[in-house]
């Protein structure tokens, strides 16, 4: 009798979570991962790419250096379709995959909410390459201004205050004086304005610790717009609503990050979902499809206790990956699967390589130490989708300075 033949789709962090607790255990299943690229990266470093403060090198390594081959067959393909009722997958070049367990784990995308002018005239920050280009963007755009003495030139718009945009001001704010001395333009002429549209900066801190983060990016020179929706991405241009009334600014450098939503081959597929993300099941599956596994950023998980979904993050699609692969080992073996479930443990924001804000289990941390419970984060993360060789390699030990 054929084996069954488990399909992951995506590795990131929910994707390569699977297939590494798979290869972990003694199944009797094939197992195909398909991703797009030949390596894995850590979206939640792609702010350090895009300021350039990090190559993309640092976050990445190649998918099948954690892999053991003679469990798991590596295909790299864009993953255009899943045909559910077919129980196939359609991938870009080489044509149709079919499965008998399915795990989509195919992540986010940039969100514009429709907004118009944002595919065209701002930078999105969503993957290696978006990132990369942010970075080759920026630098180019300061260096200009030697030539043009255009003071546009000097000027960037972060749109949004989510952790993305804090993340990737902090990184840029610990950038621009070095490159000023590099590239020759006056540092005090530069403008950093970040435009958000609700009321109040870091909601999910308390005040005193939301006000320590973003007091640390004004002093770096940051201004921040509050309260001001942004309606329109023009040529060079961000407008935005204040009082009732439309106003602009120019910027020849506008990085759009107002928040992310789950991948278009969902909705494409014909599944009920909700900006790229479908509410599972409790075990993870999709509803009618108990051969379906959704995870990380295109699933969404009811948090009790809140009565919203989970913020899709890196923390959740892990554990989502985990529980994934047990209850495949269950299935296989004619068992029922589990409930997922989900404690946060909380959350750390960087703002560059020093200074970090969050919660940790129930504590708020700041400053210095903020920042080594970031690096530790970032380390533990990927000592779980790596190896141990990936973060020697890649982790992050530069503790003192
Ligand atoms: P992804 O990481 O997006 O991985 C999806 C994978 O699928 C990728 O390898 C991609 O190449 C591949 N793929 C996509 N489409 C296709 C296709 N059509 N065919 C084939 N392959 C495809 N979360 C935290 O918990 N902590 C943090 O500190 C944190 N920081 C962040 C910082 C930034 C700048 C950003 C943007 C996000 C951050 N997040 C953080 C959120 C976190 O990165 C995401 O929640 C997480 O990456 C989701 O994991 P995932 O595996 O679902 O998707
Ligand atoms: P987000 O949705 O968390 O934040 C986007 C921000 O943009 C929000 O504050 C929103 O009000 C604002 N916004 C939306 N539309 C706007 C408009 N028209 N004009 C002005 N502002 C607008 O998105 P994100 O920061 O990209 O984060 C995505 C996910 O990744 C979240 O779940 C987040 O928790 C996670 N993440 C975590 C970390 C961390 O833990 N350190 C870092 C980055 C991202």
């Amino acid at each position: 009798m054929s084996q069954p033949k488990i399909v992951v789709l995506g590795a990131g962090y929910a994707g390569l979570k699977t297939v590494k607790q798979l290869q972990k255990k003694n199944i009797n299943a094939e197992i195909i991962l398909v991703n797009k690229n030949d390596y894995h990266y850590e979206s939640t470093q792609l702010h350090e790419v895009a300021a350039g403060t990090e190559p993309a090198s640092k976050i990445t390594f190649k998918v099948t250096d954690v892999l053991d081959s003679k469990k798991v067959t590596f295909i790299q393909d864009t993953v255009s379709l899943v045909k559910k009722d077919e129980k196939k997958v359609v991938l870009e070049k080489q044509g149709e995959l079919s499965y008998d367990y399915l795990v989509i784990a195919l992540g986010f995308e940039s969100e514009t909410f429709g907004i118009p002018g944002v595919n065209d005239f701002s930078k999105p920050l969503v993957n290696i390459k978006t990132a990369e280009e942010c970075k080759k963007h920026l630098d180019e755009t300061l260096a200009n201004y030697q030539t043009t003495k255009n003071d546009a030139d000097l000027s960037i718009v972060v749109c949004g205050a989510g952790f993305t945009s804090i993340e990737y001001l902090g990184e840029i704010t610990n950038r621009i004086p070095k490159l000023a001395s590099q590239l020759g333009f006056p540092q005090d002429k530069v403008k950093i304005t970040c435009i958000e549209a609700m009321p109040t900066l870091l909601p999910m801190f308390s005040e005193k610790l939301g006000s320590y983060g973003i007091d640390v990016l004004k002093k770096r020179g940051v201004e921040f717009k509050v309260g001001t929706p942004i309606k329109e991405i023009k040529e060079n241009t961000v407008v935005y609503e204040e009082n009732g009334e439309l106003k602009e600014i120019n910027a020849n450098t506008i990085i759009w990050t107002t928040g992310v939503k789950g991948s278009s081959v969902i909705g494409e597929s014909g599944f009920s979902e909700r900006r790229g993300r479908v509410m599972v099941e409790s075990d993870l599956t999709v509803a009618e499809h108990p051969e379906i596994f959704m995870i990380g950023d295109v699933s969404a998980v009811m948090d009790n206790e809140s009565g919203r979904p989970f913020p899709t993050t890196a923390q959740i699609a892990l554990k989502q990956g985990e529980s994934v692969a047990d209850n495949l080992e269950a299935k296989l073996a004619g068992r029922p699967s589990e409930p997922f479930s989900f404690k946060p443990l909380g959350t750390v924001a960087s703002i560059g390589n020093n200074v970090g804000i969050g919660n940790v289990m129930g504590k708020e941390v700041k400053g210095y130490i903020g920042s080594i419970m970031k690096k530790n984060i970032i380390n533990k993360s990927l000592l779980e989708v790596g190896s141990t060789k990936t973060l020697l390699k890649k982790g992050r030990f530069d503790y003192y300075h």
